[in-house]
């Protein structure tokens, strides 16, 4: 689903490479195309046609450019752009949210962070519950009480929820450095002890996993502090929201962070991180790594490819020691490319 804005020039990009990949690899992938976002309202009038819906669930596995612009800013909430994106995340039932945080060295000078904070490397990924939590729990509203406008909310998980996002994670770090910090706020709220409590029951499934507990608070501070010590954070709805956001500022780099969205039957869906940048949209100027990068997650969790993942991954690394650079990462020495010339570095150096 290429999207809105540059989606379609990121998601060309991307099935460039995955072509690519397929051609070194040995392997054939078919690809079907859907409508989404701004782009699916202009041609159906709703942004998410039933077609795409349909596409989705019949596909291994969904990439997503991005969606949204001005000129369906101003329509009503109920059929914008965005409704789109939650749509297909409901009817999919996609529950896990990974969002990896890494800084590649060669745009160390983007990092926000000193120097010797992330010298020691910072390569993270935040698995984060994503259809339950606060932000769905119920009872939830506002009301006037005792003359005073009130609102509330409720943190709930139910031990299902938690274990199978704790699989996920474990699943994750398997394929990584096999550590996951749980993060929670155990000190405080009940849902956090059982939060706890089941993902050590989940832990012993994975005895090659190292599991070790942060409350949240102290999280966001060693993310800070010392983001090397983590490989896999996992956490519930509210607190991922916040620390995914942070982790993937940390690197400085909007434009290189993939991510994917997991459920248990239906296909994952990859997309990178940023939006649909409408101010350089149709310019060339888009950067397509992070769509590129979120190709190599469906290979790694979509379809178990791992090499195949490492090859994509260790291109776009390449790529950036050769010093080349869209106008988003451009630093002074380096070769400025266009997202088109970018794709064809990325096919060369795999
Ligand atoms: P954005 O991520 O689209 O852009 C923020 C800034 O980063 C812009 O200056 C943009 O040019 C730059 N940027 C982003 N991705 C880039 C890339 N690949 N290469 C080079 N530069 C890049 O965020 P925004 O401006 O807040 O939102 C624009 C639209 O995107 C809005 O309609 C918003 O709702 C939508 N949006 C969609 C998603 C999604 O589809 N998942 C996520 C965030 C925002």
């Amino acid at each position: 689903m290429p999207g809105d804005g540059i989606g379609p020039e990121i998601v060309e990009e991307a099935l460039r490479v995955l072509n690519a990949a397929a051609k070194k690899f040995g392997h054939e992938f078919s690809t079907e195309e859907a409508l989404i976002g701004g782009s699916a309202i202009d041609a159906t009038g709703t942004p998410l046609p039933e077609a795409t819906v349909e596409a989705c669930k019949k596909a291994d596995a969904v990439l997503l450019g991005a969606v949204g612009g001005p000129k369906w800013d101003t329509l009503d909430p109920a059929i914008r752009p965005e409704k789109g994106l939650l749509g297909i995340r409901k009817a999919l039932g996609l529950f896990a949210n990974l969002r990896p945080a890494t800084l590649f060295p060669e745009l160390a000078g983007a990092c926000l962070l000193r120097p010797d904070i992330v010298g020691k490397g910072l390569d993270l990924i935040v698995v984060r519950e994503l259809t339950g939590g606060i932000y769905f729990g119920k009872p939830a509203g506002t009301e006037v009480r005792d003359g005073k406008r009130t609102g509330w909310n409720t943190m709930i998980y139910n031990e299902d929820e938690i274990a199978r996002i704790a699989h996920v994670a474990f699943q994750a770090a398997q394929k990584r450095r096999n550590k996951v910090c749980s993060v929670d706020k155990a000190n405080v709220l009940d849902v956090s002890r059982v939060w706890r409590e089941v993902v050590i029951e989940v832990s012993r499934q994975y005895p090659d996993v190292e599991l070790s507990h942060l409350y949240v608070d102290n999280a966001a501070m060693q993310l800070v502090r010392d983001p090397s010590q983590f490989d896999v954070i996992v956490t519930g709805n509210l607190f991922g929201d916040i620390l995914s956001d942070e982790a993937s500022v940390i690197t400085g780099s909007i434009g290189m962070l993939p991510s994917a969205s997991l459920g248990s039957a239906q296909p994952g869906l990859f997309e990178p991180i940023h939006g649909s940048a409408p101010d350089i949209a149709g310019q060339g100027k888009a950067n397509p790594l992070a769509t590129i990068l979120s190709i190599a997650m469906m290979l790694r969790h979509a379809f178990d490819m791992s090499v195949e993942a490492d090859a994509i991954e260790n291109a776009v690394h390449k790529t950036l020691q050769a010093g080349f650079r869209t106008g988003d990462i451009m630093e002074a020495g380096k070769t400025l490319l266009s997202t088109r010339e970018m794709g064809d570095k990325v096919i060369a150096c795999l």
